[in-house]
This record gives C-alpha cells, structure tokens and sequence, in this order.
C-alpha cells in the first residue's frame, strides 16, 4: 500500500488500460463496414495499414482513405465518414470501458492528482475523450495527448512528488519508471496484463491481471 498524499499523481494510460480499444474497434466499428460489403480482411488490412504507414498512431482520415481504395469498397467516402463518425463519436461506446475503470480514477482522485497520458493524434484523440467521456472524469486540464514517446512529454507534466503509473506497456512502462525514479524514489507502476505473459524484472513494477486488482493493490 502506497502512503498517498496530495501531491501524489497519477499517470495513467488510456488504450487497452482504461479502454479496450483492440475489442472497440472489431466488435464496435468493424461489423458496420462488413454490412456495407467490405470483407472483414480487408477492413482489417486497411485498419493495420492506417495505423502504420505514415506514422505509429491511428488517423481515421488515413483509415478512411485506405478503406476507400479497397478494390471490395464500392461507396464513396461520404458514406465510410459518416458511419465512422456515427459509430466512434457516440457515448454508446461507454461500454468498451474495462470494469472498474471509473471506479480507480474515482479512487485515486480522492488524494491524489490523476492524468490522462495518452500516445495518439491529438486532433482524433481529443474528440474521442470527449464523446467516450473521459474528458469530464480527469479534467480536460489534466490530459495529455502526445505524439511523442511518453518519457520525452513527462517533464511537460505539472510538478508532483510521488508518482504512480497505471499502464499496459511493459516497456514504456519501465521507461517511465526510470525516468521518474530520478524524481521520486517510490515510484510505482501498476502493469495491466490480463494473460499474466510479462517477465517482470523490477520491482517498482507490480503486475496486475485486471483494474479490480489494482484498485485493490494501489
Ligand atoms: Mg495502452
């Protein structure tokens, strides 16, 4: 158990963490192109290539274009834009939140300051958190979008003393926590690793099977 203070923050991941944005885009945005004809492989293949072409991060402007030059795509991009925009800017994708997940930014508001530190377009994330709603839990002044990697935005971060990560990347993760360290000494991470398949070898780094577990841990 961490002895929280006020100045303690919290640096907390969104995709796959808060999110389950792999499960969000199959099962939430997929199918509707699959009804428009688009074969499943091919909006997959168009997925991978937008998020790795150009740059390391989802563009839905790339994702759209790549769908649009799919030889099995027969409609014009009007009509890819606006079931893109129907179905991700809605507040139905609420559900795709892990269970808990509100429930520890809850939590840890209580005595400590929680971020939102976010790898991303900003443009594409910031109205993503707006529709998802997780603007109004963190503060819009207590989120951060970055195109950066996240150790190059820490230092932009407000001041704190004690710091706590919540992540579902090991080696960003550990990253963070060696940088960190050099600030605050009781550093400590949370890992979200549902499979329990990570080699932990810090001990600064706990590894958590779900949000409950953290929630219990922190
Ligand atoms: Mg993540």
């Amino acid at each position: 158990m961490i002895n929280k203070t006020k100045d303690t923050m919290a640096i907390i991941d969104f995709d796959n963490t808060l999110f389950e944005t792999r499960r969000f885009w199959r099962e939430h945005l997929f199918p509707s192109y699959e009804k428009i004809g688009i074969p499943r492989k091919d909006i997959e293949s168009a997925f991978i290539k937008s998020t790795t072409v150009k740059v390391d991060y989802f563009i839905p402007e790339l994702f759209i274009q790549e769908l649009y030059s799919l030889k099995s795509c027969q409609h014009n991009k009007q009509v890819l834009e606006k079931i893109f925009n129907d179905k991700v800017y809605s507040p139905s994708v609420k559900k795709y939140y892990f269970p808990d997940a509100i429930r520890l930014i809850n939590g840890i508001k209580k005595n400590s300051r929680a971020v939102l530190l976010s790898y991303g377009d900003k443009k594409f994330k910031n109205k993503f958190f707006k529709h998802c709603g997780i603007n109004k839990h963190f503060g819009s002044q207590n989120i951060f979008v970055t195109t950066d990697k996240k150790i190059e935005v820490l230092n932009k971060l407000p001041k704190s003393s004690k710091y706590i990560i919540i992540n579902d990347n090991y080696s960003e993760t550990k990253n963070m926590v060696f940088w960190l360290q050099k600030a605050n000494a009781d550093t400590m991470a949370y890992l979200l690793d549902p499979n329990l398949d990570i080699k932990n070898e810090s001990d600064r780094i706990v590894i958590c099977q779900s949000i409950k577990e953290v929630c219990q841990k922190i």
